[in-house]
């Protein structure tokens, strides 16, 4: 195994998926893991995983990306269907700017009961002073 490969299987994601650390399992197939994020933000709070190692979502490809995100969406409905769940947030941090702490590509799915919960993600309104048409084309003719 060469050096890139052992340095990029230490991350804590890679441990669960080889079994060195444990988890409890919620889903799992030939690409995909789900299981409880340890610090339960909200009861159920999942994670779900690329079984192979991409640093986060943007550098994920596509084919995986969407079997991931595929297995979010079943647990927000089942949450939400089943386990009384009124709303869920599904987030996946890209880089430390972004609070990513696991260098690992994963998604949050945070059901929410009630507004007091121990997540807040705030958008305020910072467009006062930008040109958004500028920055429409900007971003529409590099796609
Ligand atoms: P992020 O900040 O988006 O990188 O999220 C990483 C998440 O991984 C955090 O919510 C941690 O609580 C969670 N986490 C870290 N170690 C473990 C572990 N051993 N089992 C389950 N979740 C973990």
């Amino acid at each position: 195994m060469d050096k890139e490969v052992k340095l990029m299987e230490k991350d804590v994601f890679c441990r669960i998926v080889n079994g060195e650390i444990p988890c409890y399992k919620l889903y799992e197939d030939d690409d995909v893991l789900a299981f409880l994020d340890i610090s339960q933000v909200t009861k159920g709070h999942a994670l779900v995983i690329s079984k192979k190692h991409y640093d986060n979502f943007l550098s994920t490809p596509k084919e995986i990306m969407h079997k991931v995100m595929d297995v979010a969406q079943r647990i927000g409905q089942v949450e939400i269907s089943l386990m009384g769940a009124k709303g869920v947030n599904i987030l996946s941090n890209c880089y430390e700017e972004a609070g990513q702490s696991v260098i690992h590509f994963h998604v949050h799915v945070i059901p929410r009961y009630g507004k007091k919960e121990g997540i807040s993600i705030e958008m305020k309104d910072n467009s006062e002073g930008l040109n958004l048409p500028m920055i429409a084309s900007e971003i529409h003719n590099r796609l």
